[in-house]
C-alpha cells in the first residue's frame, strides 16, 4: 500500500491526547518498553477445580513451581467475567479513565516511591540450612501446632491465641523474643537467625549492558501515578477522577501458601482516585450513605474485638472512616462483592492497626471475605494521602500537582511577611534559603505570634524541613495585614486508593460457590455462579449422540454465539445424567437440551442449574430468554411461569 503515512503526526497526536506514551515518561522514558461460619470442604472444591481444570500449579510437567498457579478454560472465563463486571462497576459507572502501565518497573520509580528501602516482609533463616521463613507466619504455624494439645490448659491457650492474634503486628525484636520463649526451630529442627526485613519485589536487569536495575511490578499503581500529569490534563485539569488500571502485580513471597490466597504473580485490578485536601467529599456519596457494612475498627480490634455493623454514613459520623470518599469506595466494594455472588454475611471491613499500615497509607481498611483458610484480605482500601505523588514530585523533578480555581475569588484580610533577604543572607548565608521558606511557610498564628514579639523588640524563631531552629530578630522581616484575593490554590492531590485482588477473591468465590447435591446414586458437586459471571452461560445437549440432531445443534450454537452468549456443545455418548453433573461441576447455569419432539415441533427444554426445573419452549424464543437471564434481567422463575413446568 503506497499510501503515505505521516509517523510523526500519528505519534504527536498518540502522545498528545494520551493513547500511547514511553513507560515512566516522567523519569524520562525507558527505551523498549511501551507501556460464615459456613463449612467449607476445601478438599472436595480442590479436587473439583482440579479435575475441572479451573485452576492448576504453573509447569505442573516439570513438578510446578511454589506460589505460581495457571487458570484453566473455566477460571479463565470466570476471571473475565468478574473483571467485566468490575469495570462495567467502577470505571464505567464513576466515567474514570482506564490506563495500562509497564509492569517492568526501573529502580528509580520505586526508590522514589519507597518500595526499594520498605517493601519487605520480616524474614528468619535457618542458620544451618539457610531456608528462609516469614516471620509472623512461622510463629502463627508453631502457635497452631501447640494449641492442638489436648492436655494444654485454658489459661496457656488464651495466652498463645493472644500472641498468635498479634503475629503481624509484632517489632522484629518482639518476634524474635516470641521465637525464642516459645522455643520455635526450623522445620529441621536448627536455630533461627533474628527477624530480618526481605525485600519482596523481583529484581532485573532492563537491557542487555546490565547497568539498568529494574523490578517486576509489586503493585500497579506506580504506573498510575507516574502517569498523573497525563491523566489530570486529560480530564481537563479538573478533580476528583479516577484512574483505573488491571494487571499483572509480582511479589516474591517468602512463603507463598494457601492455594491462591498467596501467589508470587497475581492480577490486580486498582483506583487511584484523585482529589483536593479539604475533608473528603465524594459526589456519589447521597446514592450509597445506606448501605450496610460490617466494620472492623482499629479500636475494637485492640480494645473489645467486636464488629459493628452499620451503614457507611454512620461510619463516617462514628468516625471509622475517615471521610466520604473512603467510605464511597467501601461501599462500592461491597455492592461490587455482592453482584459476583458473595453473601453479604461473608463479607466485613477490617481496619489496619497502625503497625500493619503499609509505608504508603495514611488508613486502610481492608474487604475480608470468609473462606474455609478464615476471614481473608481480598481488597485494601487505603488512604494513601499525598505520599506517592509527592514522592514522584522530588524524584523526578516534575511538578504533579494540581491547581483548583474557585467559583468565587475570596478575598480577605491576611498578615504577609516581607523578607529583608540582605539582613538573612548575610546573618545565615548558606542557611538563608531555608530561613526564608520557614518563614514564608509560617501559618497566619505564626505570623501573629512574630509580629507580637517583634512588636516588642523581641527576636522569634522559626524551624526549617530539617527541624533546625533559627533566630529571627525584627530587622529580617516586616509583617502587615494585606487585603488578598485568592481565585484557586495549587497542591499536590490526595489518593484514595480501593485495590482488589482477583486471585483470592476469584478463589473465595469458588470456595462459597461449591455444594454438593445428593444424587440417586452419587453425590454430585456444583458451582452456583451467578449467570453474570458464569464461565460458560449455556450448554447445548442432544438426548443422545445422533446425526439427526446435528443440524439444530448446529444453527444453536451459531445463533448463541453470533448473540455473543458463551455456550458449550457436548454431543458426547455419555447419558444426559453424565453430562449434567459434567457441566454442573463447571457452574454453568442453564442446559438446553434438544430431543426427538424438537424434530417435530422446533421447541428445545431448558434447565436451571440449582433447581433442576425445566421448562420447554420455541427455539425462536432461546436467545431472548437465555441473554435476559444471563445478565439477571429475568430470573427463571419468570421463565417457568411463561412457559410452564416441564416435566
Ligand atoms: P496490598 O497492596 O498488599 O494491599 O494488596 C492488595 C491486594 O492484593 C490484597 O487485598 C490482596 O487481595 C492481593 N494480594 C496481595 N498479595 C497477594 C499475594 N501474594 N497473592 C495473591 N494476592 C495478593
Amino acid at each position: 500500500m503506497e499510501k503515505k503515512i505521516d509517523r510523526a503526526l500519528v505519534a504527536d497526536c498518540l502522545k498528545r491526547r494520551f493513547f500511547v506514551i514511553p513507560s515512566f515518561e516522567i523519569y524520562g522514558g525507558m527505551a523498549g518498553l511501551e507501556g460464615m461460619e459456613k463449612k467449607i470442604d476445601r478438599a472436595l472444591v480442590a479436587d473439583c477445580l482440579k479435575r475441572r481444570f479451573f485452576v492448576i500449579p504453573s509447569f505442573e510437567i516439570y513438578g510446578g513451581m511454589a506460589g505460581l498457579f495457571d487458570l484453566g478454560p473455566p477460571g479463565c472465563a470466570l476471571k473475565r467475567n468478574i473483571l467485566d463486571v468490575w469495570h462495567q462497576h467502577f470505571v464505567i459507572h464513576d466515567s474514570m479513565q482506564e490506563i495500562d502501565a509497564s509492569c517492568l518497573t526501573p529502580k528509580v520509580v520505586l526508590k522514589a516511591s519507597g518500595h526499594v528501602d520498605k517493601f519487605t516482609d520480616l524474614m528468619v533463616r535457618d542458620v544451618k540450612t539457610k531456608l528462609g521463613y516469614r516471620a509472623d507466619q512461622l510463629l502463627e504455624d508453631s502457635i497452631d501446632k501447640m494449641l492442638q494439645d489436648p492436655e494444654m490448659a485454658e489459661e496457656r491457650k488464651k495466652e498463645l491465641t493472644h500472641i498468635r492474634a498479634r503475629a503481624e503486628d509484632f517489632t522484629p525484636k518482639e518476634l524474635h523474643e516470641q521465637i525464642q520463649t516459645l522455643g520455635i526451630k526450623s522445620e529441621y529442627g536448627n536455630e533461627l537467625s533474628e527477624p530480618y526485613p526481605y525485600n519482596l519485589m523481583f529484581g532485573t536487569q532492563i537491557g542487555p549492558s546490565g547497568d539498568s536495575q529494574g523490578y517486576l511490578r509489586p503493585e500497579t499503581a506506580q504506573g498510575i501515578f507516574v502517569n498523573f500529569k497525563r491523566c489530570l490534563a486529560f480530564n481537563g485539569g479538573q478533580l476528583p477522577f479516577g484512574v483505573a488500571q488491571v494487571g499483572q502485580a509480582f511479589r516474591n513471597e517468602i512463603s507463598p501458601r494457601s492455594g491462591l490466597l498467596r501467589v508470587r504473580e497475581f492480577t490486580l485490578a486498582e483506583i487511584e482516585h484523585f482529589m483536593d485536601h479539604g475533608e473528603g467529599k465524594h459526589p456519589g456519596f447521597d446514592a450509597i450513605k445506606d448501605v450496610k457494612c460490617v466494620f472492623y475498627p482499629a479500636v475494637n480490634k485492640l480494645g473489645d474485638k467486636k464488629t459493628q455493623e452499620c451503614t457507611v454514613g454512620e461510619a463516617v459520623e462514628r468516625g471509622y472512616l475517615g471521610h466520604e470518599t473512603h467510605a464511597y469506595f467501601v461501599a462500592r466494594t461491597q455492592m461490587f462483592l455482592e453482584r459476583i455472588g458473595f453473601e453479604r454475611h461473608m463479607i466485613r471491613f477490617e481496619q489496619h492497626l497502625p503497625t500493619q499500615l503499609a509505608h504508603y497509607a495514611a488508613d486502610c481498611w481492608d474487604a475480608m471475605i470468609y473462606c474455609s483458610y478464615g476471614w481473608t484480605e481480598c481488597v485494601g482500601i487505603a488512604d494513601r494521602s499525598a505520599f506517592d505523588l509527592e514522592c514522584h514530585t522530588r524524584g523526578s523533578g516534575e511538578n504533579l500537582k494540581a491547581r483548583v480555581v474557585y467559583d468565587k475569588p475570596i478575598i480577605e484580610e491576611k498578615l504577609v511577611p516581607k523578607l529583608v533577604k540582605g539582613v538573612i543572607g548575610r546573618t545565615f548565608r548558606r542557611e538563608a534559603g531555608n530561613v526564608c521558606q520557614a518563614i514564608e511557610g509560617l501559618d497566619q498564628d505564626g505570623l501573629k505570634a512574630m509580629m507580637a514579639k517583634h512588636a516588642e523588640k523581641e527576636n522569634s524563631e522559626v524551624t526549617d524541613a530539617d527541624g533546625k531552629t533559627f533566630e529571627v530578630t525584627p530587622a529580617m522581616v516586616t509583617i502587615s495585614k494585606k487585603t488578598i484575593k485568592t481565585s484557586g490554590h495549587t497542591f499536590t492531590p490526595r489518593v484514595c486508593e480501593p485495590s482488589f485482588g482477583i486471585g483470592r477473591i476469584l478463589y473465595c468465590l469458588l470456595e462459597q460457590s461449591f455444594y454438593v447435591r445428593e444424587g440417586d446414586d452419587e453425590q454430585r458437586a456444583v458451582f452456583k455462579f451467578k449467570p453474570e459471571i458464569a464461565s460458560v452461560k449455556c450448554a447445548i445437549l442432544p438426548i443422545y449422540a445422533s446425526a439427526e440432531f446435528n443440524p439444530i445443534l448446529d444453527d444453536l450454537v451459531r445463533t448463541l454465539s453470533r448473540a455473543r452468549i458463551s455456550n458449550k456443545l457436548d454431543r458426547s455418548g455419555s447419558t444426559i445424567g453424565k453430562r449434567y453433573s459434567r457441566l454442573d461441576e463447571i457452574g454453568v447455569p442453564f442446559i438446553i437440551t434438544v430431543d426427538f419432539d424438537t424434530l417435530k415441533d422446533n421447541t428445545v427444554t431448558i434447565r436451571e442449574r440449582d433447581s433442576m426445573n425445566q421448562v420447554r419452549l420455541p427455539i425462536a424464543d432461546i436467545v431472548g430468554v437465555v441473554s435476559d437471564l444471563s445478565i439477571g434481567e429475568i430470573t427463571f422463575d419468570s421463565v417457568v411461569e411463561k412457559y410452564g413446568l416441564f416435566k
